[in-house]
């Protein structure tokens, strides 16, 4: 599949078209085509794996009409722009949200995530994430909390933190940079642990599926690493994962695609997470990928504290009814201004317990250490009920600090353990599941 065109008139009248692999016209645009008008053609025609390389295609900048030859973005309209235009256009409001292009240069970072056995290189299609949950610990890392200035030049951002959730800067042409990166890297330079497996995951700075034009951008991005033979590790809370299911039955055993549902209260999950939709469109969306083939996997993080045993018990038949599953679990953490907002979105919503339990473990470290390996121990005995489902904990580094002897020892061997997934050839290495770490020796709850 392959954009081409043709001069009218003067060189700065093009008229474009895309043309299959047969040299035949499948599509005929206009003198201007949008940028998601190129990436719906490229999804609706041909083998999934197919892109349209937008680089060096004669396509013109709507702004100041020089060819494309290198970075470019869009403007609100959708309109292609070249990188120069693309810097100097203003942000615009789109639904309350500011919204414009975002001008990070890396394209692929290694990340510490193997620590959470999920994956050892991030993508993030975008900076900024419209589903605005409370907890969401992203606007205090660097990536967000150390850049003010592009922020506020780009999507006119007082607070990176308190303004979470109301701004959103894209990656349009992160598909044709992946693309360089992957053709020009020998790939045994890239980062690969035995937790991490070298998978690389989208995302963990923002939600890859919020919206259309994020979507489109990590379908680009998922087409580059499938077709490079590298393990890819989808994360999102947003139904739309079911658009590329096309492209995830390519990928094989090379995926793994999750969603993060932490309670079916929607409600609650409201509160906390107020853009993103409701738990159970998320499990259904979870239900039609595992029908059609695909790996899938829950995020159950951060359970909240008036949880007990029913709750998770009802949560993981849920689960457990999507056949074969991972499910990663983690308590909440009481640590910084995220922490303080989910207490307060608790308290808005009318959950005056879970906003009073909140306050206690902020309180009182004691009371979150109990709290939280309770939480883990509840939820590893649940699981024992359901045959076949797999739970990988995430011990948090300051409980595991907080504990000592053979309980530190448990908790240790638990954040050490790789989560049970294959990604095709890439099996994790043989070890003792955090089930039987769990129940051997002494059992957690004695040691509790
Ligand atoms: S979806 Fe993820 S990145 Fe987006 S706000 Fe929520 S936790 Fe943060
Ligand atoms: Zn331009």
């Amino acid at each position: 599949m392959e954009l081409t065109w043709e001069a009218g008139d003067s060189w700065f009248e093009r008229t474009y078209a895309v043309e299959n692999d047969d040299n035949q016209t499948v599509e005929t645009l206009g003198s201007q085509p949008t940028l998601n008008e190129l990436r719906k053609i490229e999804r609706q025609y041909g083998d999934p794996t197919e892109r349209l390389d937008l680089w060096q295609a004669g396509l013109l900048c709507a702004d100041c009409s020089s060819e494309i030859n290198d970075r470019f973005a869009a403007n609100p309209a959708g309109e292609i722009l070249c990188w120069d235009c693309a810097m100097d256009t203003d942000s615009t409001t789109q639904n309350g949200l500011r919204v414009n292009t975002d001008p990070t240069k890396s394209v692929m970072s290694e990340s510490h995530l193997h620590t959470k056995s999920l994956c050892d290189h991030v993508i993030n299609v975008a900076t900024g994430c419209r589903h605005g949950c409370e907890f969401c610990y992203v606007p205090t890392t660097p990536a967000i909390d150390n850049r003010d200035g592009m922020l506020t030049d780009q999507a006119d951002v007082n607070d990176p933190q308190i303004d979470w959730g109301s701004y959103l800067l894209y990656r349009d042409d992160l598909p044709e940079r992946l693309h360089q990166v992957l053709e020009n890297r020998d790939p045994s330079e890239r980062k690969q642990t035995k937790r991490g497996r070298g998978i690389v995951m989208l995302s963990s700075g923002t939600d890859c599926y919020q919206d259309r034009r994020t979507a489109q951008i990590t379908r680009g991005v998922v087409t580059e690493l499938i077709t490079h033979d590298i393990p890819v590790r989808i994360l999102s809370r947003s139904p739309a994962l079911v658009r590329d299911i096309d492209l995830f039955r390519v990928a094989g055993d090379r995926i793994t695609v999750g969603s993060s549902i932490p309670s079916f209260e929607a409600p609650l999950v409201k509160a906390m997470e107020p853009n993103a939709s409701p738990p159970i469109k998320r499990w259904e969306a979870l239900d039609q990928l595992q029908q059609a083939g695909v790996p899938v996997f829950v995020s159950m993080s951060p359970t909240y504290p008036t949880m007990d045993e029913d709750d998770f018990h009802e949560l993981l038949s849920y689960f457990r009814a999507l056949g074969e599953i991972v499910v990663f679990h983690e308590p909440i953490n009481p640590r910084g201004k995220n922490f303080q907002q989910c207490l307060e979105a608790a308290s808005d919503s009318g959950y005056d317990e879970v906003a009073a339990e909140l306050q206690q473990m902020r309180d009182d470290r004691q009371y979150w250490v109990e709290y939280a390996l309770e939480q883990l121990n509840t939820v590893q005995q649940v699981a024992t009920r359901f045959d076949g489902l797999h739970v990988h904990s995430w011990p948090d580094d300051e409980l595991i600090r907080s504990t000592s002897g053979q309980l530190q020892s448990k908790l240790k061997a638990m954040q050490q353990a790789v989560s049970p997934e294959s990604f095709g050839p890439i099996k994790p290495e043989s070890q003792s599941s955090q089930s039987e770490l769990l129940e051997s020796h002494q059992s957690f709850q004695q040691l509790i």
